[in-house]
């Protein structure tokens, strides 16, 4: 198949690799030329349990240079889904299909401003990865993918059966789902509960299981989105709680990717994840006075990086 990546950081130049690795034609497309650059010059090095292998695959910072492509996985931050929505437009044409794993709520009804339902994938990926340097990427850990079609019709379902069956012969561990946005839901419960409090405090993720105040915070912001998503119908784990703190602990001593995204003076993705919730909230007559003092820091904090 025929593939682009819109957004080839470091889990869009991860995916790509995989994909090239199993024999299909990809392109990374980027808005970074230094690291396109490097990947062009030097191949992509990508460094899993302190081994670096190189991967060949082509890059460009021209998306006119792919041409038309089967398929265009998204993987730009939160903010910048509109730009990239709009480029996998031009490269997914009327035929090829969309697919977005980013973190966050919003990602693919912006992407179907562009993109009809029918043609977009969304989902989830507990893969890690982190950029190094131009051309250079850490794969830090693996763990299931979930897609789903957006326009959940049975056609959608038979069809992301079948890019779950492509993402998995990538050795891309990927199941399909009927509902996905509740898979996309149950994530972002869990960066609710811990990302914007461990961007905010410069702890790691099992710090907040260290005191009971902390506790009490994740799990009043978890609670307002739990209200926002019974509201919008969504199906909520019954064990979400527990499950925010298991993956704290799971996780415990790495810095969550809001964390990071404030340790280098980046934007965050805080808009789709707290923020959302608290647009939703008042859309729908709800209070989340929690997910808007954490958003309102976050975004504060991110305003004085200068
Ligand atoms: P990243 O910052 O490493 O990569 C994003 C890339 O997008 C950058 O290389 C940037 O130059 C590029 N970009 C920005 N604007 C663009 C545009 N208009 N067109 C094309 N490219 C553009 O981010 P990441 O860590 O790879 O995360 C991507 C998404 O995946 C986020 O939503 C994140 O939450 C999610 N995610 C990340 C991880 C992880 O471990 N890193 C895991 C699961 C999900």
């Amino acid at each position: 198949m025929k593939v682009a990546v819109v957004g080839a950081g470091a889990m869009g130049s991860l995916f790509g690799a995989l994909l090239a690795e199993a024999g299909n034609e990809v392109w990374l497309y980027d808005v970074w030329l230094e690291h396109v650059q490097a990947i062009n010059l030097n191949g992509l090095l990508i460094e899993r349990e302190g081994k670096t292998r190189t991967v060949a695959i082509k890059a460009t910072v021209d998306p006119q240079q792919i041409g038309r492509a089967e398929l265009v996985i998204i993987f730009v931050k939160s903010s910048r889904t509109n730009l990239a929505a709009e480029t996998a437009q031009t490269i997914a044409g009327s035929d090829g299909f969309v697919m977005t794993l980013q973190n966050g709520m919003g990602n693919a009804e912006v992407i179907a401003g562009f993109i009809k339902p029918e043609r977009i994938l969304a989902g989830t990926t507990s893969h890690g990865a982190t950029l190094l340097s131009p051309g250079s990427i850490r794969h830090a850990g693996s763990g299931p993918t979930t897609i789903g079609a957006w326009s959940q019709t049975e056609d959608g379902l038979q069809r992301a059966g079948r890019f779950a069956e492509f993402l998995n012969r990538a050795g891309i561990k990927t199941e399909s789902v009927a509902d996905v946005r509740s898979v996309v839901w149950n994530k972002l419960l869990i960066n609710i509960g811990i990302n914007a409090i461990t961007a905010l405090t410069n702890i790691k993720n099992g710090q907040i299981l260290d005191l009971e105040i902390s506790r009490e915070l994740s799990r009043n912001a978890v609670a307002e989105a739990i209200s926002v998503a019974q509201a919008e119908n969504i199906e909520v784990h019954d064990d979400v709680m527990d499950l925010v703190f298991k993956v704290a602990e799971a996780t415990a001593l790495n810095r969550s990717s809001m964390g990071q995204d404030v340790d280098n003076r980046r934007q965050t993705e805080i808009a789709a994840i707290n923020g959302f919730i608290v647009r939703e909230a008042k859309r729908l007559g709800l209070q989340a006075p929690v997910n808007f003092a954490l958003t309102a820091l976050v975004q504060t904090l991110e305003y004085h990086y200068r």
